[in-house]
């Protein structure tokens, strides 16, 4: 497994993390048993970064987790996030910043993350975020309980924003660097050059791209979601997965030091790595880039309206 350089952090990441939303039953019902196995499996093919959130099943993917990394704790770099409890359930003060780490670390069964993000910072106020809420996560790292801090969210924009304006450790951007909407690059790419470490999420558009397609509450307009179906008829065509043609794709494009994928199995596992293999067919990727151009970079609107970038 190739490991690159988490910006600053002195660590080095696999280029395939894994992401923890399905674990917490965020892409439909999963056998506990079945996700620790893929979590564990993982670990023995590589994978070292892991991903989750108390919103991710509303505790349930940082309570599998916690139990799925006993004894094997050490060989990961584990990160969560805080400020995000529920589909509308926020909260970005310093004191539930506090809080929100020892909550994680008992469901996590460890006493420290490796990294510990704001979840989805375009749902609070930008000036709260800069002035409360990022000091509230370094204070949080002082005392030795995460030992990075960084911000996730959709608007690449506002990430962009927040990173310049505050030195964090990462930033991680999704739905924003795969088949579908590509410019997490030209926008976060320069914060590389600047020692932040970029994580790219979601390589599988959140499901659209992936064989049995996304969950009833994907958000994205129903072009997108149309395109999805016929960029995996097309794959299927050309005998390849989609998943792994749609995985390859950002590895190959996104500056990102590691991909986070949501896996639900070992067997997904197993797949994903299979994408780290040989090239992709560049007639292929040239139709494919050509078929979703009419929906290339369309997204939507998350959070508070003053986040949004002005284009939407
Ligand atoms: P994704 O694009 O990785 O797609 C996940 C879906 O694809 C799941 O249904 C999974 O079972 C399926 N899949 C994966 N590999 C497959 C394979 N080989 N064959 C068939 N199906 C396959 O979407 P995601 O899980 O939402 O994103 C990855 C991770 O990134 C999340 O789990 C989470 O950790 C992180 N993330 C963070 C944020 C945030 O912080 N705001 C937002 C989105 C994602």
């Amino acid at each position: 497994m190739e490991l690159r350089e988490l910006g600053r952090t002195g660590e080095r990441v696999s280029v395939i993390g894994f992401g923890c939303g399905p674990l917490g039953q965020e892409y439909g019902a999963l056998d506990e048993n079945e996700g620790a196995r893929a979590v564990r499996h993982a670990i023995e093919c590589g994978v070292n970064l892991f991903d989750t959130a108390p919103y991710y099943g509303r505790t349930l993917s940082e309570e599998r987790l916690g139990r799925a990394l006993e004894g094997v704790r050490d060989r990961v770099l584990l990160a969560t996030k805080c400020c995000r409890y529920d589909k509308d359930g926020f909260d970005f003060s310093a004191e539930r910043v506090r809080a929100s780490i020892d909550e994680s670390l008992a469901r996590l069964r460890t006493d420290h993350v490796d990294l510990f993000q704001i979840h989805d910072v375009e749902f609070g106020p930008f000036d709260l975020i800069l002035n409360e809420t990022l000091p509230a996560l370094r204070a949080v790292q002082a005392t030795g309980k995460a030992r990075f801090v960084g911000i996730t969210g959709l608007p690449i924009e506002m990430l962009r924003r927040l990173a310049d304006a505050f030195d964090v450790d990462t930033v991680l951007s999704y739905c924003h660097g795969n088949l579908m909407t590509n410019d997490m690059g030209a926008v976060l790419g320069p914060l590389a050059e600047h020692g932040v470490g970029l994580i790219n999420a979601s390589p599988l558009h959140m499901g659209v791209l992936a064989p049995g397609g996304q969950q009833a509450w994907h958000p994205a307009p129903t072009e997108v979601l149309e395109m999805g179906r016929r960029v995996s008829a097309r794959c299927t065509d050309a005998g390849i997965p989609v998943a792994r043609f749609a995985l390859r794709y950002a590895l190959d494009r996104v500056p990102a030091a590691s991909t986070l994928v949501g896996m639900r199995t070992a067997g997904e596992v197993d797949e994903n790595l299979t994408a780290l293999e040989g090239e992709l067919d560049p007639a292929l990727v040239r139709e494919l880039e050509e078929l979703v151009a009419p929906v290339r970079d369309w997204t939507w609107h998350e959070g508070l309206k003053e986040n949004a970038p002005s284009r939407l």
